[in-house]
């Protein structure tokens, strides 16, 4: 078994469409492409063909790639049965609990509605890599377009009983503007004070800060800590319910 080759590329902005190979068959998959070109010369780069287009959610700069890719490459494409109705390229619909595979690495998938309504995440347990969109941030999370704080809540608790060592990969690096507004809720975290300098300099040396690992945001992030003591009592929260804390959180940096 060979464990997922994961390559980061940079998009509009400030996304992050992941190019994801299996080795041992030469399968090859990509999440959220944003927009095909960036795609289409990785791929080139490497004399690679592209089997698969995994969405998280229906958000234009998530699936605006479908289209060109698919029919470039006669990509299959999977992504959120509850968002059938809105990503027209779609082929195959996936749920809670159901598997997708790129060659022998198979990812279960979560249903994680906050962010949007079908939002979902692909959990590549041998590869320890979770492609969460624009659920879980590094040090951040998504905004609710289409959710509660409770549903959100509940949605980042599945993907916070993963295992340390899970390898983020996110949809955006928002990172630097997330840690300044993690250090105003928990100004004495000290795991945090000291990743948000990490940060900074990865930034100024024009470095990606992702992946990031579920134990470093457990420890740090904000969203993921509605229920922690210390972080319910630098809110003045102390002993509160965990999803209005998060909702306190949340809207706390809707304002920031
Ligand atoms: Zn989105
Ligand atoms: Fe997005």
């Amino acid at each position: 078994m060979s464990a997922l080759e994961i390559q980061l590329i940079p998009a509009l902005s400030d996304n992050y469409v992941y190019l994801v190979r299996e080795p041992a068959s030469a399968t090859t998959a990509v999440v959220d492409p944003a927009v095909p070109e960036p795609v289409i010369a990785a791929l080139e780069a490497h004399g690679w063909t592209l089997d698969f287009i995994l969405n998280t959610h229906h958000h234009a700069d998530h699936i605006g790639g479908n289209a060109a890719l698919k029919e470039r490459y006669g990509a299959k494409v999977i992504g959120p049965a509850a968002d059938a109705h809105r990503i027209s390229t779609l082929d195959r619909q996936v749920r809670e609990g159901d598997h997708v595979s790129i060659g022998d690495q198979e990812a279960e998938v979560f249903e994680v509605p906050g962010h949007t309504s079908g939002h979902i995440a692909f959990w590549f347990a041998n590869s320890d890599a979770l492609f969460c969109g624009d659920t879980l941030f590094a040090l951040g999370c998504g905004r609710l377009f289409e959710g509660t704080p409770a549903q959100m809540w509940r949605s980042l608790g599945k993907l916070r009983a993963l295992p340390d060592t899970a390898k983020i990969y996110c949809g955006h690096e928002y990172t630097e503007s997330n840690a300044q507004f993690a250090v105003t809720i928990e100004p004495g975290n000290v795991a945090l004070t000291a990743r948000a300098d990490d940060i900074a300099a990865t930034r100024r040396r024009g470095e990606p800060t992702i992946p990031t690992s579920l134990g470093l945001e457990k420890a740090t992030n904000p969203f993921l800590r509605a229920d922690v003591p210390e972080t319910q009592a630098a809110l003045g929260m102390a002993g509160g319910d965990p999803s209005a804390v998060f909702a306190e959180i949340r809207g706390r940096k809707d304002r920031f």
